[in-house]
């Protein structure tokens, strides 16, 4: 029984070592990515509920690998958050999107996911400042999206970074609303103009009365603390009415358009010519 112990722990401390050794060499590929220019940028569209016109487009990551294809973001963004890779990652990703988005022929919102560590990175309200100087987009077209738990690492630095920001008519959004760390403090102490709610209630809401009676309540709240409302993971034509006539703003998923590398909407120019 000895033996078959220690087989076992040497089995596992194998397994721990191929772990660590892969880990490391995704960390280094994820540090060379960038000047391989292996990442790019997929758009997913955001629509008004009440009538279907578009409002914007959120910027997802992508990053493919020569020998390992697509990376999700999921298996790369929390490792490169942990070796610190996010922050040349994150300012290349917001340069991406203000440039591309700056090009459009329609004055579309463009949406850019913030990590916790750019939250807590002192230069990202000048960098966000420089940026848009840089590639002309106008503030207003800019919206951060970041989780409650990203802001909560450092509160006093997030509120005094994103009061900065908002400052410049850049416009702030709580992602993943609703599920994990979440507290009705957070809303109370920042700046949102938008909540995004997490897309687990699209797949309660269907079959679970729970969700919807949630789903009414934080749509309630945002009526009363006039914030907008964005429904995420919106995947079936049910769930859709079901926001309208809950009375939710604004709705994504992939009923509305799944993420892609162009929007075709966006790359044709009005035919007013
Ligand atoms: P997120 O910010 O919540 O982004 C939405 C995710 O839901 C995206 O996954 C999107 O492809 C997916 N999605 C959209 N519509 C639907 C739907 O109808 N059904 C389902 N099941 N999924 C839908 P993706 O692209 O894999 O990104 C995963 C996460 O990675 C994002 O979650 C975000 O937290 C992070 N991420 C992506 N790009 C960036 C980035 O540029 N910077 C940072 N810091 N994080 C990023
Ligand atoms: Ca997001
Ligand atoms: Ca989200
Ligand atoms: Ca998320």
């Amino acid at each position: 029984a000895k033996a078959a112990l220690r087989e076992r722990i040497c089995f596992y401390q194998a397994e721990m070592d191929e772990a660590a050794r892969s880990r490391r060499s995704l960390a280094a590929a994820l540090w060379e990515a960038l000047d391989r220019e292996q990442f790019h940028l997929n758009f997913q569209v955001q629509k008004k509920v009440s009538n279907g016109d578009i409002s914007g487009f959120e910027v997802l990551l992508r990053w493919r690998h020569p020998e390992w294809g697509m990376v999700p973001p999921m298996d790369f963004i929390p490792l490169a958050e942990e070796c610190g890779a996010i922050l040349p990652i994150g300012e290349w990703v917001l340069r991406a999107a203000c440039r591309t988005a700056a090009g459009w022929p329609h004055p579309y919102k463009i949406a850019v996911n913030l990590s916790a560590v750019q939250l807590g990175d002192d230069g990202l309200a000048d960098l966000v400042g420089n940026i848009l100087t840089e590639t002309g987009l106008e503030p207003h077209r800019l919206e951060l999206e970041m989780t409650e738990t990203s802001i909560v690492v450092d509160k006093v630095r997030s509120l005094r970074t994103l009061r900065r920001i908002k400052a410049m008519g850049v416009s702030i959004a709580i992602d993943d609303f609703g599920v994990g760390y979440s507290s009705l403090e957070t809303l109370r102490t920042f700046p949102f103009d938008k909540i995004k709610l997490d897309r687990s209630f699209m797949n309660e809401i269907e079959h679970s009365p729970e969700s919807k009676a949630i789903l009414r309540a934080i749509l309630a709240l945002g009526r009363s603390l006039n914030i907008p409302v964005l429904a995420e993971g919106v995947e079936t034509r049910f769930q859709l009415d079901i926001l309208n006539v809950e009375g939710c703003t604004e709705a994504q998923g992939y009923f509305l358009g799944r993420p892609g590398p162009l929007a075709p909407d966006v790359v044709t120019a009005p035919a007013d010519a």
